[in-house]
């Protein structure tokens, strides 16, 4: 117990208190007498009050303090206080017989339940010092070769450029293709806003169109109707985790000669028909930001079965600098390369990835278990044919009057939670590229993103559904 910062004397006046209160971070004070026993509690809003009511700074703290306090002396009735009065409390001082403060109990919904949080439990930490003390911190190391190898193994391709981030792969793979000014390039309504912005950073037109309402992947359907003589690239992206349906994707980009991207930045692991993301594009782009299945802090990697391609992404990525020469520049290229500090992460990761994807999915059955019963919530759905989603960020729907509200309510209880990407073609910056988009509005206003976190257990989730409940 540590309620030394908690704990001032009577004979304190307000701004030695506001000290306190600044120093405890807590927002409150216990006032003691000289016999140590709790006589009031004062509150930065007690406090703030007090001055607008023109209370001096050097006044007793005993003008504006709380006399009659609310008190146990039992941790269990505390919790069952801040259940009772929602909201009201944020701290309850556990007192002995003599009114001594003995402890504090926290209302848990100070604790804060992150959205999302990278695990690096594994070699992380060995990996990293030993990239650091090798003194090549910059891009070139063994760990830039051995994550791009062992990444692109994992995923069953042949070979891997490591990135500086995602979109920086994305942009690589587009520019490597050749693709640029008069050509255009297919991309779904929902997605991050990288997936368009590498497309528009080479020239070429994005096309957005709408998504599936069953997926929330890009509707095979709608590519085929936005084909046209310029198309030249479909970039479809694994939303969420759930893959997209890439026999008929490919289908229609064989049949009309155009390229496939994958953009698997919220899928490593994930499957069609057995075959993981990854394997099906002539490129695909992957992130490992903060946020994402691993991380490498920020970084990427693009995927081919091409030496072709793979030579023509390791010049464009180091400066469009030629192998054989250096400091000869014969094509214009850019600096996306990662760092053997970045990869020495990355290599940890991958050990561990199939462990991390286990209580990924772990958490989100136990979501699944518990939102079962509570009609009003839809999860994403895992039972689509030949597909193996897995589990990015827990995302499901709910009626589009009450989203914004429940977001803020589980805010309020320091839940982080995040609404679906808003469309694309809701944006005045990208308006000009959409074709009628209708499917991927109504989904995102109903969307919500919740923590999926290794901390997330069966306690929390009913937290968060007992919050979401409220709001019905
Ligand atoms: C995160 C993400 C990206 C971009 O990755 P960064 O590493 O943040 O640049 C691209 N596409 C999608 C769908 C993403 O979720």
């Amino acid at each position: 117990m540590d309620c030394g910062k908690l704990i001032c004397s009577e004979k304190s006046n307000i701004k030695e208190v506001m000290t306190y209160i600044d120093r405890n971070s807590k927002g409150i004070v216990f006032v003691v007498d000289a016999d140590s026993r709790l006589v009031g509690v004062a509150t930065d809003g007690d406090i703030r009050r007090a001055l607008l009511n023109g209370i001096g700074l050097g006044d007793s703290i005993k003008t504006c303090m709380n006399e009659h306090f609310t008190y146990t002396s039992n941790p269990v009735d505390a919790q069952r206080i801040f259940q009772q009065c929602d909201g009201k409390f944020k701290i309850i001082p556990l007192l002995d017989e003599d009114m001594h403060v003995i402890d504090y109990v926290e209302c848990s919904n100070r604790q804060h339940i992150a959205l999302a949080q990278p695990q690096l439990n594994g070699n992380e930490y060995n990996y990293l010092m030993d990239a650091f003390l090798s003194t090549w911190i910059s891009s070139t190391g063994k760990y830039i070769t051995q994550f791009e190898n062992n990444f692109a193994e994992y995923c069953g391709v042949q070979y891997g450029v490591a990135t500086s981030n995602g979109t920086t792969a994305l942009h690589l793979a587009l520019a490597a293709l050749g693709i640029g000014e008069g050509d255009e390039v297919i991309v779904p309504d929902i997605t991050f806003a990288a997936t368009i912005n590498a497309v528009i950073y080479t020239g070429a037109r994005p096309v957005i169109v709408d998504i599936d309402e069953d997926s929330w992947d890009i509707d095979p359907y709608e590519i085929e109707k936005a084909i046209t003589p310029k198309t030249k690239a479909i970039i479809p992206v694994h939303i969420y985790g759930q893959p997209c349906d890439m026999r008929r994707i490919c289908d229609i980009a064989e049949k009309n000669d155009l390229y496939v991207i994958e953009d698997c930045a919220e899928a490593h692991g994930a499957e069609w028909k057995h075959k993981r993301v990854g394997s099906f594009g002539i490129i695909s782009c992957f992130s490992f930001f903060g946020n994402k299945v691993i991380t490498t802090g920020e970084g990427g990697m693009c995927l081919t079965d091409s030496k072709e391609l793979d030579d023509k992404m390791r010049i464009l990525r180091d400066h469009g600098m030629s192998k054989e020469r250096k400091y000869y520049h014969e094509v214009i290229g850019f600096n996306y390369r990662m760092t053997n500090m970045q990869a020495a992460i990355g290599v940890a990761q991958l050990e561990h990835l199939d462990k991390i994807l286990e209580w990924r999915y772990e958490i989100e059955e136990k979501y699944r278990h518990i939102f079962e019963n509570i009609s009003q919530i839809q999860m994403q759905r895992n039972d689509l044919p030949d597909r193996k989603k897995i589990p990015w960020l827990v995302s499901v729907l709910v009626d589009e009057k009450v989203r914004d509200t429940v977001i803020e309510k589980l805010k309020y209880h320091n839940i982080d939670a995040r609404p679906f990407f808003t469309p694309l073609s809701e944006m005045p910056i990208y308006r000009q590229y959409a074709r009628k988009c209708v499917k991927s509005r109504k989904i995102s206003k109903r969307g919500i993103n919740l923590p999926t976190m290794f901390e997330v257990d069966e306690v929390k989730i009913e937290k968060i559904a007992s919050v979401m409940k409220k709001v019905w």
